[in-house]
C-alpha cells in the first residue's frame, strides 16, 4: 500500500568506489541528491525508514553463471539475462552484463543489495535509461534536457541547481521508479528465478510481449 510518507532511494551505482555514485533520497515530493563514493557512505545515506532502494546496476547473474569471470568454467554459458533480452526486444539500448566494466558493477551491486536487504529494505534493479526512454524524455547524455523533463514529476529539492550532475539525475530517475513501484505503477521484466528489472509502465510502444510467446520463436 502506498503511503505518502514512504521514503525511497535511487542509486546510480558506479563500478568502483573511486568513481562518483549518484544518490537520491526521495520522501513525499522532496528529493535530496548527492554524490557518494564508498559503500559505507551509501549505506549511511540510506536512512532509517527507507522502504525501497532502486539501484542502477545488474543485481543478478545470467542463468548458468556462478560469476562473471572469464577463467571460470561458467564463462561462455550465457551473456544475457531474460530481463536483458526483454530490454533488447523493447528496443532499449544497454550494456551487456558480461562487458568488462559491467562485471565490477554487477559484483558491487549484488554486495550492496545483500547489505540493504539485510536491513529489511526492499531492493530492486532498475535502469534509468530505460525509464527515460519509456517516459519519452532525454537520457543523461543530454543532462539539461533530462533535468528539464524531470520537472514534470513536480519534485522539489536540491536537484534544481546548475551544479546537479548527470549521475544525480539518474539517481533521481531511479528514486522516481521506486516511488512509482510503491504506487503499483511499475512492471517487472525478466525471469523471477533469475533476476527481475523494474520499469515504469509506458505506452503501447513499449508493451512487453509475454515471455512464453518468445520461447516459441
Ligand atoms: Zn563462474
Amino acid at each position: 500500500m502506498y503511503s505518502p510518507s514512504s521514503k525511497v532511494v535511487g542509486i546510480d551505482l558506479a563500478g568502483s568506489e573511486k568513481r562518483a555514485t549518484g544518490f537520491c533520497l526521495l520522501e513525499r515530493n522532496q528529493a535530496r541528491v548527492l554524490v557518494l563514493h564508498t559503500d559505507e557512505e551509501i549505506l549511511r545515506a540510506v536512512h532509517e525508514g527507507v522502504r525501497v532502494a532502486a539501484i542502477d546496476a545488474p543485481l543478478s547473474l545470467p542463468r548458468g553463471r556462478c560469476c562473471l569471470r572469464d577463467d571460470c568454467s561458467c564463462a561462455g554459458k550465457a551473456h544475457f539475462r531474460a530481463c536483458d533480452l526483454e530490454l533488447r526486444r523493447m528496443g532499449i539500448k544497454f550494456f551487456p552484463i558480461t562487458l568488462g566494466p559491467m562485471r565490477q558493477l554487477t559484483d558491487r551491486g549484488i554486495r550492496l543489495k545483500d547489505r540493504l536487504a539485510g536491513r529489511g529494505i526492499e531492493v530492486f534493479e532498475t535502469y534509468p535509461g530505460a525509464a527515460q526512454d519509456i517516459w519519452r524524455i532525454p537520457r543523461q547524455k543530454n543532462p539539461e534536457g533530462l533535468k528539464q523533463a524531470l520537472r514534470r514529476f513536480k519534485v522539489g529539492g536540491n536537484w534544481h541547481t546548475p551544479q546537479v550532475t548527470k549521475d544525480e539525475l539518474d539517481a533521481l530517475t531511479c528514486a522516481l521508479v521506486a516511488a512509482e513501484y510503491l504506487r503499483g505503477k511499475t512492471r517487472a521484466i525478466g525471469d523471477p528465478e533469475e533476476g527481475l528489472m523494474v520499469l515504469p509502465y509506458g505506452d503501447s510502444r513499449f508493451k512487453v510481449r509475454d515471455s512464453r510467446e518468445e520461447t516459441k520463436e
